[in-house]
């Protein structure tokens, strides 16, 4: 059966040129970028394939039956990720994050696991391996994950209301099957586990509170993110965006917390632990973050590199375009020497920091020049 192929140019940007290798590249010294931040976090999408259909990430006016998804042959290999993948790892990436779309729907996603979990630092450690995903075959896949080699997982759960967790996925998907999820993922020893709710004014803000109680205690640290521009097709307005500020202060009126320090740098999620009466950090209710993007930018810190499902670099969440780094795997004439020469002067050439521009520009100057690429097709 032959392959459905539609014209890609129409839905993605082409890709930037590959830089000129300058000659006798010394590769002795791990890049930084032109803002001086190291490479350290690689986020794989594996799939853009998504069975949710979130308005603020894939809305389904856009990403409807005709939608051109990349054919299987374009995707990335498990042999080309786990190739790149240990290329980045020689330049300096330490942590590694699966995403999608929905990760679990790429088919046999374990035996990828498995090759990226034998990889190591050129210090012999093993990498920081994890995924992020919506939770919804976790309950049948938590174990086999962990049995490959995955450390933790992060589930995307925007509320605990039924019906408002059912109209936000828009596929009428059950939170009771993400809850289970969770918990298939906690007994498997895939932790610690993160919560991911993007909060949205006006659509789940009263999920807040009830989703704060149900995590605390649990060991399982729950992350409030900031509603963002990425992509082109959400529509997205600042009327929408919940600063943090307003959640941690609507949390304090019923549970009452304290600011921790950050536990790696470059971390993305500002720290709060739960507070006993004495107002100190009860280690046993645990601690939730809360992720700025809008409000309060932090690309000063921003180590993270993003590979699309087809093998393009980006360099942002809300770039508009990557490098074709496929081009360079498929070629026989490349060896991975040039494969690390090559992400190194990219990454040298980095100075992208969209959301400390868009403070700059207004809180209502979404984008700026350029077509960003969407969040299903690069990962979150
Ligand atoms: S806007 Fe881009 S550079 Fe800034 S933190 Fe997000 S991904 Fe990093």
């Amino acid at each position: 059966m032959s392959e459905r192929v539609i014209a890609l140019v129409d839905q993605r940007p082409p890709s930037l040129p590959l830089p000129t290798l300058p000659a006798g590249q010394d590769l002795s010294a791990l890049p930084l970028d032109g803002l001086r931040r190291p490479l350290t976090d690689l986020r794989i999408s594996v799939t853009d394939r998504c069975n949710f259909r979130c308005s603020y990430c894939m809305p389904k006016e856009v990403f409807d039956k005709d939608y051109a998804y990349l054919p299987h042959s374009q995707l990335l290999s498990f042999e080309e990720i786990t190739r790149i993948a240990n290329v980045f790892v020689g330049r300096g990436v330490r942590k590694i994050r699966l995403t999608g779309g929905e990760p679990l729907l790429r088919k046999n996603i374990e035996i990828l696991i498995e090759q990226l979990a034998a990889l190591r630092t050129p210090d012999g450690q093993p990498l920081d391996l994890t995924l992020t995903t919506n939770g919804s075959l976790l309950a049948r896949k938590a174990q086999s994950l962990k049995d490959a080699g995955l450390q933790r997982v992060t589930v995307s759960l925007d509320g605990l209301d039924d019906a408002v967790f059912r109209q936000m996925n828009d596929v009428d998907f059950p939170v009771a099957d993400v809850l289970a999820g969770i918990e298939a993922a906690r007994a498997a020893g895939l932790g610690p586990i993160k919560v991911n709710m993007v909060v949205k004014r006006g659509t789940n803000e009263h999920e807040i509170l009830p989703m704060a109680r149900h995590f605390r205690g649990t060991g399982i640290v729950l992350r409030f993110i900031e509603y963002m521009d990425v992509g082109a097709t959400n529509g997205w307005c600042m009327d929408e965006v919940l600063p943090s500020a307003d959640v941690v202060r609507l949390l304090q009126t019923e549970l009452p917390l304290v600011q921790l320090d950050p536990s790696v740098p470059g971390e993305t999620a500002e720290r709060w632990g739960y507070a006993n009466a004495q107002g100190v950090h009860d280690k046993t209710l645990g601690e939730i973050g809360v992720i700025s993007s809008v409000t309060q930018a932090f690309c000063g810190d921003c180590n993270r590199a993003r590979l699309s499902t087809e093998g393009r670099l980006y360099l942002c969440l809300f770039a508009s375009q990557g490098y074709d780094l496929r081009q360079l795997l498929r070629d026989p004439a490349q060896s991975d020497h040039t494969l690390a020469q090559t992400v190194d002067a990219i990454w040298r050439g980095r100075t992208d920091q969209y959301s400390v521009l868009r403070s700059l520009r207004g809180p209502d100057s979404a984008s700026g020049p350029g077509r960003r690429v969407e969040m299903s097709y690069i990962g979150g």
